[in-house]
């Protein structure tokens, strides 16, 4: 059982993506109100070794020279991976010794604008900084940050890092209805964007339960007609899911299922996504799992979730 690394898990935009949690005790920047892992608990800005670096590497090491068959391994978990001050030395363990896999690092981009982040960042294949708002009480409203953290900060920093970067950049824009998506931001957004270095923009929408409870997925046909207001170059984040099936003979169904769920809520069709199971052999798996106390089911727009009692939480 690792400490410090969860899944594989099904990612609608990376396909099979091994996660790397550096900040376990859920520290972040932000309290986005559509952060599927809850409140923040510790609003910090503070860069330390949250975890063990040599820990991390150490599990990283074990899983990995088994070979296994992944799409990502991804930067991401219960809080803002940059936080952590080992975050650099362990993409430069990745890239030396299994440049075979692809490396990526979801970040709010609030600590961007600091050359140190941007420079251990540069190895990594491909980075996903997202940029919800650009006028600052629209900047509050979705991502509620730490004081002392503007939306001009983030900007900067995205500027500087999309310059400096030779990899691959996505920028990830959440959509929360009515806040962030008015005529007069979107006219922002755009105007924006065409000062930026980037290979994509995605549109993201709730996809499971946010931090507050007002907040509720864009239709699809809305998030389109946002795509097209703001130019060429802008995609939505799929909603299906990838299909293929991971390779489970060697591993324990039940563990599979419960590291899945304690990382973030998912669907029976999720859970069967991710371990390849019909969907009979998964609702027995997680029949178990809540007769025996360790999972929980919430009814949500997109269906039944399933999360563990003790869950972890995990950032976009
Ligand atoms: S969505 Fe990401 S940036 Fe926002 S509060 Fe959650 S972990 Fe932090």
């Amino acid at each position: 059982m690792y400490h410090h690394l969860f899944g594989p898990v099904p990612s609608r935009r990376l396909g099979v993506s091994l996660g790397i949690d550096l900040t376990p005790d859920t520290s972040c920047t932000f309290n986005c109100v559509y952060c599927e892992c809850g409140k923040t608990e510790r609003l910090t800005r503070e860069r330390r070794e949250y975890v063990p670096t040599a820990d991390v590497i150490a599990e990283l090491r074990a899983c990995l020279s088994a070979a296994p068959f992944l799409d990502s391994i991804t930067f991401s978990g219960s809080g803002e991976p940059t936080l952590h001050s080992g975050i650099g030395e362990i993409i430069a363990f990745l890239k030396d010794e299994y440049p075979q896999y692809r490396v990526t690092v979801l970040t709010n981009s609030s600590l961007l604008d600091t050359e140190d982040v941007r420079a251990e960042l540069l190895r990594a294949d491909l980075v996903i900084p997202s940029l919800d708002a650009i006028s600052d009480p629209v900047f509050r409203k979705v991502n509620r940050p730490l004081p002392g953290i503007t939306s001009a900060s983030i900007i900067n920093g995205v500027r500087a890092f999309c310059a400096e970067f030779t990899g691959a950049v996505w920028i990830e824009i959440f959509i929360v209805p009515g806040i962030n998506d008015t005529a007069e931001e979107l006219e922002l957004f755009k105007t924006t964007l065409q000062t930026l270095r980037f290979d994509r923009v995605q549109l993201n929408t709730l996809d499971r339960p946010g931090a507050v409870s007002w907040i509720v997925p864009v239709p699809a046909a809305r998030l389109e007609e946002i795509a097209r207001s703001l130019g060429g170059g802008v995609e939505l984040v799929a909603t299906r899911r990838d299909s293929r099936a991971l390779p489970t003979s060697d591993v324990l169904v039940r563990d599979l299922v419960l590291s899945t769920i304690q990382v973030r809520p998912c669907t029976a069709a999720d859970l069967a996504t991710v371990t390849g199971l019909p969907a009979s052999d998964i609702e027995t798996c997680v029949q178990d799992l809540l007769a025996r106390g360790l999972a929980e089911s919430k009814m949500e727009e997109r269906g039944l979730f399933y999360f563990a009692r003790t869950g972890m939480r995990t950032a976009r």
